[in-house]
């Protein structure tokens, strides 16, 4: 990576892993088969690599290899999932069940299939961005065919009670989808064990490429279904046509592998760095809050908000040296405060006033020293300019 300038935004990509990109190489040139072809050698041999990825991601989700489906990345799984079940099981019914907080690859197709004649239940979440397993029950109805909520929620963290929120479905006979793109390979995601029947990941979140991502869909008890969203050569089962990314899918494959033997020392290894980095901009300053601090939490994802210290503008103080995100980034270029926070009853200055900083393997504990004596200054800089701060100062209740 670039040298003195401190990457803290691995939720939003994380860079490749040295060891990912070699496993790559020799499918870009040397052995450049389309996985289809069954009449060569290159072909075999390019089938028989993404078997083995395919195999690598199967081990760590602990499931059949039959049951991944290779795609474009997680926005494309989400895609696939909800509108792929709504298609599939609109005799049974056309309500669906997601959350507030999602990633929009999930809000924009829960969109999309209210638009084609759906009802969709958004649940709530509690300060801490936790869903309420009673509010979920309540919702299912005789026609829900889908239950749909994220794993971890990429702006905070916050982990869901994953298997609670599979026995319910279960109870109810009623398919549950779990956006697991940021938990993948960062903590154990055993979608069989947790009564999950379909599941994204995304490579270019855990050291693969981009570009590439994974929907499970589970073959047994029950056989669950999606309608194919491209039609083509009927790759994948029929549920997802069109070449495979042979290197792309190599390098998930061995990224999958990587982090299953790396995954437990490096949760240790981030959550300290990232306690370590909110209890001192905690004790150091005042009006700090880490948003999901209460909730089970994913080790290396930190939600904090400064009062009277913009986002934009505390990210201007860094000089371009350290790269975070405001809580707003998953939306691309808009600058609405971000819907995860406000969701969680955070005010609208209060979520504007949130950064997002997000480690990952290659963080040392030097880089957060200096970016924590970067938040420091930069938060002190603002709030000496800051006529809210002002008031605060001055005893006015600013809640
Ligand atoms: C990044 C992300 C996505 C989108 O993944 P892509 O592979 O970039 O399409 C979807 N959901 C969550 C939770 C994410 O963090």
């Amino acid at each position: 990576m670039q040298p003195n300038l401190i990457y803290l935004d691995y939720n939003a990509t994380t860079p490749c892993d040295p060891a990912v990109v070699d496993s790559m190489l020799p499918w870009f040139y040397q052995n450049p088969g389309n996985a289809a072809s069954k009449s060569h050698p290159f072909g075999w041999k390019a089938k028989e690599a993404v078997d083995q990825a395919r195999n690598q991601l199967a081990s760590l989700l602990q499931v059949d290899d039959a049951e991944i489906v290779f795609t474009s990345g997680a926005t494309e799984s989400d895609n696939l999932a909800l509108k792929g079940v709504f298609e599939m099981y609109g005799r049974k019914g056309k309500h669906i069940i997601t959350v507030k907080t999602e990633h929009k690859a999930v809000l924009d197709p829960a969109d999309h299939i209210e638009k084609r004649g759906g009802t969709v239940t958004y649940l709530n979440v509690n300060s801490q961005g936790l869903i309420d397993l009673n509010e979920l029950e309540n919702a299912i109805r005789p026609d829900t065919v889908l239950v749909s909520v994220m794993w971890a929620n990429n702006e905070t963290g916050v982990i869901q009670p994953v298997k609670e929120i599979g026995a319910i479905c279960d109870k109810h006979g009623v398919l549950f989808f779990s956006d697991a793109t940021q938990a993948v390979g960062k903590i154990p995601v055993h979608p069989r064990e947790s009564g999950v029947h379909l599941l994204a990941c995304s490579a270019h979140k855990m050291y693969g490429p981009k570009g590439v991502g994974a929907l499970y869909v589970r073959k047994r008890q029950p056989r669950v279904k999606v309608t194919a969203q491209l039609d083509g050569g009927g790759h994948e089962n029929d549920m997802r046509s069109g070449t495979l990314n042979v290197p792309g899918i190599v390098g998930f494959g061995k990224a999958a592998e990587l982090s299953a033997t790396l995954m437990d020392a490096e949760f240790q290894k981030l959550e300290s760095l990232r306690n370590h980095l909110e209890t001192q901009l905690c004790e150091k300053l005042e009006e700090v809050w880490v948003n999901g601090r209460e909730a089970p939490r994913l080790a290396h994802t930190s939600n904090i908000t400064f009062r009277a210290a913009d986002a934009e503008a505390l990210i201007n103080t860094f000089n371009q040296q350290i790269a975070v995100s405001t809580g707003s980034a998953c939306s691309s270029a808009s600058l609405e405060p971000s819907h995860v926070l406000l969701a969680m009853g955070v005010a609208e200055d209060k979520a504007r006033s949130t950064l997002r900083f997000s480690l990952g393997r290659f963080t040392t504990s030097t880089e957060i020293e200096q970016v924590i004596e970067a938040v420091l200054k930069g938060v002190s800089k603002l709030r000496e300019l800051s006529p809210l701060w002002m008031l605060f100062k001055e005893g006015v209740d600013l809640d």
